[in-house]
């Protein structure tokens, strides 16, 4: 349940509410709004007395919540989220807001004069992020893993070099103080969205998330998965649509957009697309960063290389810093059209 508070309660009748969630062993969650106050009641409260609430001093109503995820649900909160891209960067880049982040580079890091080059272009390109892989999740275990440390220090040094944040990949919790200590962004991949351990230790650090949809994961079980992030407490978590798995072998994947406007009409957290996990195939990618914007998309993560021939991980769909140039700027006529900015 969510108590909504009147406007203009005071702080210490939101404290008296939340005593009172707490007593009755659940955890309280203060969510100031622009207008008014709300307390989301997390835990099992279907057996708890709900309208007992509704008589507290400063308490307007007592609304249920249907949605299995609670934090993660628009029901308890209403207005977008705007998540930091670099955590404490006053007027730094923000996803859920009007503009579009993008998010651009290498899947994988491999050198440093690769990850420089790419981080060059596609800054002055416009994007705002950095990605690129250290620890690699590989189908194929005698496939390149990714540099590990080496390949997050590589990513801070292009941080240092063009201001963009670094987001990049944590596959384990024991990895999470390592990659936390570099990165902007934690990324959680598809095919860790259901580990819940890592889930839970990126929930208990601060710096932002970017969760991926699991291949065969339902919107549900994404928003769940989001859930375990928001209820350990890190409330910076954007949501990652990067293609299903489907019976469809023209692609890799097969890229959700509808999943676009449907997360955002269940959950107040930025949904970002990847285009490239998306399709497979760089001959599609700028088609679907158009189309990702014109869906409403507050984001993209796009993977970019120099030389996609001999990229050391899925070349097939890395676009050149030529293409990103050309998509980005078709994507800011989109963007305008849909009363965004880039
Ligand atoms: C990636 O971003 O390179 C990646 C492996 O993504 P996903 O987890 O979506 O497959
Ligand atoms: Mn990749």
């Amino acid at each position: 349940m969510v108590v909504v508070m009147k406007p203009g309660s005071t702080k210490q009748q939101v404290e008296h509410v939340c005593k009172l969630v707490r007593e009755l062993g659940l955890k309280d969650h203060v969510i100031e709004g622009t207008e008014r106050t709300v307390v989301a009641v997390i835990g099992d409260d279907r057996n708890k007395d709900r309208s007992a609430f509704e008589s507290v001093e400063g308490v307007d109503r007592v609304v249920p919540i249907l949605a299995p995820y609670k934090m993660a649900s628009r029901e308890v909160k209403k207005e977008r989220s705007v998540v930091p891209l670099i955590l404490g960067q006053k007027g730094g880049a923000t996803a859920g807001g009007k503009k579009v982040a993008v998010i651009a580079g290498p899947c994988s890091v491999e050198s440093k004069s690769q990850l420089m080059d790419i981080a060059q272009a596609v800054k002055a390109g416009g994007a705002v992020g950095l990605r690129g892989g250290a620890f690699k999740p590989r189908t194929n275990p005698y496939s390149f893993q990714g540099l590990a440390e080496k390949g997050l220090e590589l990513l801070a040094t292009a941080r240092e070099a063009t201001g963009l944040a670094v987001v990049t990949e944590v596959m384990a919790v024991e990895q999470v103080p390592l990659v936390a200590k570099y990165a902007d962004v934690l990324q959680v991949g598809a095919r860790n969205m259901q580990n819940f351990n890592l889930l839970s230790a990126v929930g208990e650090q601060p710096k932002p998330v970017l969760l991926k949809r699991g291949m065969s994961a339902t919107l549900e079980e994404f928003l769940l998965a989001a859930e375990y992030i928001l209820s350990r407490g890190n409330q910076n978590v954007m949501l990652c649509e990067r293609g299903i798995r489907t019976y469809e072998e023209y692609v890799r994947n097969t890229l959700a957009l509808a999943a676009v406007p449907a997360l955002q009409r269940a959950s107040h957290l930025p949904v970002i697309v990847d285009p490239s996990q998306g399709t497979g195939k760089s001959y599609l990618v700028d088609s679907m960063c158009r189309a990702s914007v014109a869906a409403g998309a507050d984001g993209l993560i796009i993977e970019v290389h120099n030389d996609p021939e001999h990229a050391l991980t899925d070349g097939a769909q890395s676009i050149t810093p030529l293409m990103f140039n050309d998509m980005m700027k078709a994507v800011q006529r989109i963007a305008v059209a849909v009363d965004r900015e880039m």
